[in-house]
């Protein structure tokens, strides 16, 4: 971990950089972000969106959490899918999971993480039990886990296609697409796990007929 100090020099010294690299850099981010992705990560230090994709600042809209949730009752990741979808007009949403994610190992033992954590937590236990049938199969701990984690992944994705917000710009506008992936820590490399087109059906249930 680096001296809280050096976090700030290190930051005149990229800025620096980035300026003697091209000029206009900061002039042409600061009128302007237009991104064709959001990224909807897990908080860990380790999956850093930009980084392992290759993508530069004003490349990805980003939202993070424990364990890449989309909860329909967060208005955090409920606005900033908003904004994305309708101000941004992003063309593509992206929830990325990694194996190995600590909130998903969370949610499979018993302890009790008290209030805040235990509802967050939840929300994967709830995914857990969608899939009791395949996962009580596996009994190694960190195959459990990584299947966890792309389970997980795929049912964030039905949570973003549940939504009035992704129903509604998949009618009028067609886009976005959504992505489920799943990151490697151990290789750095993505995996994709599951795709949904934009304008895929769903459940007839969670589908709204007066966009
Ligand atoms: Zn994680």
């Amino acid at each position: 971990m680096k001296p809280f100090d050096s976090l700030l020099n290190a930051n005149k010294t990229w800025a620096a950089d980035m300026v003697n690299n091209d000029p206009e850099y900061f002039n042409r981010l600061s009128h302007l972000q237009s991104p064709e992705y959001l990224w909807i990560g897990c908080s860990d230090s380790r999956v850093p969106a930009n980084q392992i994709t290759g993508t530069m600042p004003g490349e990805i809209f980003v939202h993070r959490n424990v364990a890449n949730l989309v909860v329909n009752t967060d208005v955090n990741v409920l606005s900033v899918l908003d904004y994305a979808v309708n101000h941004l007009k992003v063309k593509h949403v992206i929830v990325c999971g990694h194996y190995g994610c600590g909130g998903i190992k969370a949610a499979i033992t018993k302890i009790d993480f008290k209030p805040v954590l235990n509802m967050w937590l939840r929300n994967i236990k709830d995914v857990y039990r969608l899939h009791r049938s395949q996962l009580d199969l596996i009994f190694d701990e960190e195959a459990k886990t990584n299947r966890l984690v792309e389970l997980n992944v795929m049912e964030q994705v039905f949570n973003l296609a549940k939504t009035s917000i992704i129903q509604r710009a998949w009618k009028n506008e067609q886009r976005p697409d959504l992505h489920g992936w799943v990151y490697g820590l151990k290789d750095g490399i993505i995996k994709p796990v599951y795709d949904m087109k934009a304008g895929t059906n769903l459940d007839d249930l969670y589908e709204y007929d007066d966009l």
